[in-house]
């Protein structure tokens, strides 16, 4: 990893002492496009009269169901073994544990369905649409209680950063009307005072998964309070050792790391 190097945000720093991330790899495309969002979002409300409710501080999307990428996932272990203290460390631990269990006495189908990210996806939807269940019964546990505020903001998720967009990616989908969630009756009401992300996160779906011209893979994503528990299991959820084995979304070049696991896909038939 070229840590000598000026990191790659213009930051001035070392890359060690920001992003931390090799240059040309999937992380760090991937920050690149959360700037993009950043700022799309910053010129769309510059320019907007009206605002939605999740725009100002509304934290509810913190106790959905959605699923990040693996590259976030590393992005956010990394940070969080880089510049939390091991007490901090412990104590979220204790509460991703804390979210498995009473995820596991409460969608007892959905822990089965999370080793199959399609079977979770269709399961999710379900929920959401028959049993009316738009949240967990427990916040991310990466919020912090007692700010309401994000723990890892500069490196929160894509979707964390989208005010939880509604404009859908499906062209066929795109004037379907839904219930968005118990605060937004609708989503296309939504839509008129949301920024339209769509071109963006069809680039995100390009970087977090594995797509060349010699074979595409989808990338298995998870919910975060799952993410960080498989992560950290790897290690007993001891806080002194860093949670990541296995660096490559960092450290490799994007190339290189398509290569990788398009290779190890083939081994595994
Ligand atoms: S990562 Fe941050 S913004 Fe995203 S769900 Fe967790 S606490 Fe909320
Ligand atoms: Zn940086």
């Amino acid at each position: 990893m070229a840590k000598k190097e000026r990191c790659f945000c213009g930051s001035g720093k070392a890359s060690k002492n920001c992003h931390r991330v090799t240059s040309d790899s999937r992380a760090e495309h991937l920050f690149k496009l959360f700037g993009e969002v950043d700022q799309a979002e910053k010129k769309y409300y510059e320019n907007s009269d009206t605002k939605p409710q999740c725009y100002s501080g509304c934290n509810n999307c913190c106790s959905d169901f959605f699923t990040v990428s693996e590259v976030e996932f590393e992005i956010i272990m990394d940070e969080i073994h880089n510049t939390w203290t091991q007490e901090e460390i412990v104590s979220l631990y204790k509460r991703v544990m804390d979210n498995v269990r009473s995820f596991q006495s409460e969608h007892p189908e959905l822990v089965e369905a999370l080793n199959t990210q399609l079977d979770y996806e269709r399961n999710i939807n379900n929920l959401k649409s028959f049993k009316g269940k738009s949240r967990t019964s427990f916040p991310c546990p990466l919020l912090d209680s007692e700010t309401g505020k994000c723990s890892v903001y500069e490196k929160r998720p894509f979707i964390c950063r989208t005010h939880g967009t509604t404009h859908y990616i499906i062209e066929e989908l795109r004037s379907l009307e839904s219930t968005v969630c118990e605060y937004i009756p609708s989503r296309l009401k939504h839509n008129e005072v949301s920024p339209d992300l769509t071109d963006l996160h069809e680039k995100y779906e390009q970087i977090v998964n594995v797509i060349t011209n010699k074979g595409s893979l989808q990338i298995r994503k998870l919910p975060i309070f799952y993410g960080i528990f498989v992560l950290a299991s790897i290690n007993s959820f001891d806080p002194s050792k860093p949670v990541l084995k296995d660096r490559h979304n960092l450290d490799m070049s994007m190339k290189d790391s398509n290569k990788m696991q398009l290779k190890k896909a083939a081994s595994m038939g």
